[in-house]
């Protein structure tokens, strides 16, 4: 459909604005910010006359692209150690592992769904997988690297990542195994992916969770689109919060994937629970480590819950109240939970 003339007036000024802030290298001014997200408004009008506008769809695409950009914090990203090249080093070999890892998890995956043919599939499955695909060629993926670059005055403190791209960064092992972040952990301020540094990427049981990272890191980004970048980081700035649908639809699809990826073997036990017999099956099935056994068992205790509804974004409840009121069990000792309302912002779940 062609676009209308006064459309195009409209976003003539949308698209001045945007040329403006890429040419002011550095970090957004909020006069300029504001000026972006009444552009992105204005993109929403246009698109609501005429869905086919590609011009608005670009433009908008364009500042989502423009709002996500992040700063080097000079505080190393709440990081508690000094970073090092050697940090710098050993995870490049990590992301290396991940990436390669997750697109035989992908192949995998698109296997045994042929084999196994579904008659609803969710819509956000393949996510992760596009994420991890799309930030490879992303030059900030490093973020120790990026880090070491800046303080050493070699690259800019300010960088843009594209609307959905990420960074990845290690925690020393202490740290993680006081957190018991065995397997990583999403940083939705710094917008980064910490993982421990003995992860293991060649064992399929460790990708899992990463998985689910994956799935808060496509939160993030479109939950940061929604509130706007300032509104954003002092929501998640201080104490710890907690968005439960976030965490619902992160075990939905994590859940949902591991049983397709294992040819429907989870959905079809899952009434037994963590038994020692499928906790056995489940580890050697997907190379988990001994030491991450806990891990196995707490994920077949929540697949007890969580099928036979499973995940269906088709529905208006997607998963069974039971599996909503165990996450929120779960959840409530760890901090503040929050709930989105109609406009998909959070507010405080009591
Ligand atoms: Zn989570």
């Amino acid at each position: 459909m062609p676009e209308f003339s006064h459309h195009v007036g409209w976003l003539q000024d949308v698209l001045d604005t945007a040329d403006a802030a890429e040419k002011v290298a550095g970090s957004l001014q909020d006069q300029m910010r504001r000026k972006l997200e009444e552009g992105i408004s204005v993109c929403e009008a246009v698109l609501s006359q005429n869905p086919e506008s590609t011009m608005a769809k670009h433009i908008k695409e364009r500042i989502d692209r423009l709002l996500a950009g992040s700063t080097v914090p000079s505080d190393n990203a709440g990081s508690e150690r000094t970073i090092t090249e050697a940090d710098a080093s050993h995870l490049d070999r990590i992301i290396e592992g991940v990436e390669l890892g997750v697109e035989q998890m992908r192949v995998r995956l698109e296997q045994q769904e042929r084999a196994t043919p579904r008659e609803y599939c969710p819509h956000a499955l393949s996510v992760p997988f596009t994420l991890v695909n799309r930030n490879q060629p992303n030059s900030f993926k490093n973020f120790p690297r990026h880090w070491l670059d800046a303080e050493g005055g070699r690259a800019p403190r300010t960088y843009s990542l594209q609307h959905g791209q990420f960074s990845y960064d290690i925690v020393p092992e202490r740290f993680a195994r006081e957190r018991q972040d065995v397997f990583g952990q999403y940083d939705a301020r710094y917008n980064l992916v910490r993982m421990p540094e003995g992860f293991n990427p060649s064992s399929p049981f460790a990708l899992i969770p990463f998985y689910h990272e994956m799935v808060h890191v496509a939160q993030g980004s479109q939950l940061r689109a929604r509130m706007g970048e300032e509104a954003f980081r002092n929501f998640y700035d201080g104490s710890k919060r907690i968005i439960l649908p976030f965490e619902i639809e992160a075990y939905g699809l994590q859940f949902e994937m591991m049983d397709r990826l294992l040819g429907g073997w989870l959905r079809a036990g899952a009434a037994a629970g963590a038994s020692a017999e499928r906790m056995n099956a489940l580890m050697s099935q997907l190379k988990a480590q001994e030491q991450h056994r806990w891990l196995a068992q707490n994920i077949l205790a929540g697949m007890k819950i969580f099928f036979p509804h499973g995940w269906r974004d088709d529905r208006s409840s997607s998963c069974s109240s039971a599996f909503a009121d165990a996450m929120r069990r779960t959840y409530a000792p760890e901090g503040q939970l929050y709930t989105l309302d109609a406009r998909g912002l959070p507010v405080p779940l009591r």
